[in-house]
């Protein structure tokens, strides 16, 4: 690890964000997370969500997007994604917390009798709760970047606010700084940038005590010099430290454009770090010269539920494009919504793509749809990608069409009817090991609490499509469900030409399922979407692009 002179704690960059929601706070924090690498320095990203969820486990993909999952075994905000996707590092447990946990936490403190009969009150008690998590880890890396959920005024972010700031105040002088994003909007009919909204944002901030560093500004149109030294003076930050954001063509551009911008200056500056490390590009480089100079393109079906939502399958879509640039090629992604297949004869809606993808879900609509599309890839030898609910679809379309179990389907959809409809192919498993510990799930567990989640390890078995697409036979990978399929119909479907390539080290949880002789078609109970980066494709991601070329090619 590179130390910064003197430096025995992090530096802290505070990421809020004023005047509307969805500025891309994290996508900033992110970049600006991949620019202090480039220079050399280790950083670990965190978010603090002011929500009362305990966690985003139990929300639904409609409402806050996708949730991600870490290797031990969060469900986490999809920002995580992001900065995983950008700095290579790692997301864990603690690098994601939410208000709802925060209280949870000085509730139960409260019940154990540790306050010691005290009345318990937002200040100290919880902005207490929350200066001990943005704590952990004070001392393992060179950068902390701590971003805030929602919106600087918000009700539920103030305790937040109110502890970054008794943070920063503890610390020795110019370990903390405080960078704020905020939108500029134009106003066509005087053709004129407005900045008053940016001047109430920093005010409402400075009103709880917190004078920002540093103003990124979002715009859609060029921030003429006048304006930035307006913002500056009004706002009380350098001029140089008014950073423009203006829309990218690909969210990849980001540290480059940020860094064009002056971002990770302007923070070193902040830090009085001087001189600072010269960035080092070479990676942003690479993935922009693959994402601007693709060779072709490939149409992805990605059959599934929450297809109104764009956020909602986030890290798959992330990485079918990581896919494309692993093969320099641009991947049209097309969502299609599994019902229309319960109505509708797929083959229409699906020729003319060259690889179908069954991303994970929840509960039993448009499952059927899902189980034609996974009947339509293996008849029509087109490459299938089946991820978690998609592998369980594609070995119940197997079950049912070749092996010759007619009412095969998942235990899943007869507990949420209340009635016994399916043979379980896919059935609630009640223990499994992970590492050296055996894991029990009781009948009566929470909702959130129930689930297979996180890193486990499979072995795959020699000379299959998974083992040469990996490069190995051991491997690690994210979970996060509740079902697994039954390795008792493992033999009956091995005979119709399903392998179960991949197994848990026990022998006890199918992994993976491939079909032999077909040109591409495997199915992982895992999310391999999670880990990969535009830098490191996922294996699996990178090869299913790479047939959907090859038969591209054929036709
Ligand atoms: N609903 C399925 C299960 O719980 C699949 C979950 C998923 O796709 N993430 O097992």
């Amino acid at each position: 690890m590179l130390r910064i002179a003197g430096g025995l704690m992090a530096r802290y960059v505070f990421i809020t964000g004023g005047v509307v929601s969805s500025l891309g706070k994290g996508l900033a924090s992110a970049a600006l997370g991949a620019l202090l690498q480039a220079r050399g320095y280790t950083v670990r990203l965190r978010k603090l969500d002011p929500y009362l969820n305990v966690d985003p486990g139990t929300m639904s993909p409609f409402e806050h997007g996708e949730v991600f999952v870490t290797d031990d075994g969060a469900e986490t905000d999809l920002d995580l994604g992001h900065y995983e996707r950008f700095t290579g590092v790692s997301a864990r447990q603690t690098d994601s917390v939410s208000a709802g946990r925060i209280y949870q936490t000085v509730l139960e403190k409260e019940r154990r009798g540790d306050y010691l009969g005290k009345t318990i009150q937002v200040i100290p008690h919880v902005t207490n709760e929350i200066k001990d998590f943005l704590a952990i880890g004070e001392d393992e890396v060179d950068f902390q970047l701590c971003e805030i959920g929602g919106t600087v005024g918000d009700i539920e972010g103030l305790p937040f606010f109110e502890a970054i700031r008794q943070f920063a105040q503890e610390r020795p002088r110019g370990r903390c700084i405080f960078m704020h994003l905020t939108l500029l909007p134009y106003l066509a009919a005087s053709g004129e940038l407005k900045t008053k909204p940016t001047q109430h944002s920093v005010k409402e901030l400075r009103a709880i005590g917190i004078a920002p560093d540093i103003l990124v500004c979002r715009s859609e149109h060029p921030i003429p010099d006048r304006e930035r030294a307006k913002i500056a003076l009004f706002c009380n930050v350098r001029p140089e430290a008014v950073i423009p954001a203006y829309d990218l063509s690909s969210i990849y551009e980001a540290p480059l454009a940020y860094h064009r911008a002056g971002l990770d200056q302007a923070v070193l500056d902040a830090f009085g770090i001087s001189p600072a490390p010269r960035p080092n590009l070479a990676r942003w480089e690479d993935v922009m010269d693959r994402l601007t100079h693709a060779e072709g393109a490939v149409r992805v079906a990605v059959v599934g539920k929450y297809t109104a939502l764009e956020d909602a399958y986030k890290s798959i879509a992330e990485a079918l494009t990581h896919g494309g640039m692993a093969n320099r090629v641009r991947v049209k992604a097309e969502w299609i919504d599994a019902e229309i297949f319960e109505r509708e004869d797929p083959a229409p809606h699906l020729e003319g793509f060259h690889a179908i993808l069954v991303p994970g879900g929840f509960g039993e609509r448009g499952t059927e749809g899902k189980i034609k599309a996974a009947q339509f890839a293996r008849e029509k030898g087109v490459p299938y990608l089946g991820i978690c609910l998609g592998m369980q679809m594609a070995v119940i379309e197997a079950a049912r069409n070749l092996a010759g179990v007619a009412d095969a389907g998942s235990e899943e959809f007869d507990h949420e009817k209340g009635e016994r409809r399916f043979t379980p192919v896919v059935y609630h498993l009640k223990e499994w090991v992970q590492g050296n510990h055996l894991v029990e799930r009781r009948p009566g567990d929470a909702k959130g609490g129930t689930m297979r989640l996180g890193a486990y390890t499979a072995r795959l078995a020699p000379g299959s499509k998974a083992a040469q697409v990996y490069g190995t036979t051991e491997i690690e990978e994210r979970h996060r469900h509740r079902y697994e399929v039954d390795i008792r119909y493992r033999d009956a479907l091995e005979g119709c030409g399903l392998w179960f390539s991949g197994m848990s080290p026990d022998g006890r949880l199918p992994e993976i399922v491939e079909v032999r002789g077909h040109p591409w078609f495997i199915g992982v109970q895992f999310h391999p979407e999670l880990k990969s980066k535009p830098f490191a494709p996922h294996p699996l991601f990178a090869d299913f692009v790479r047939a959907a070329v090859e038969g591209a090619r054929l036709v």
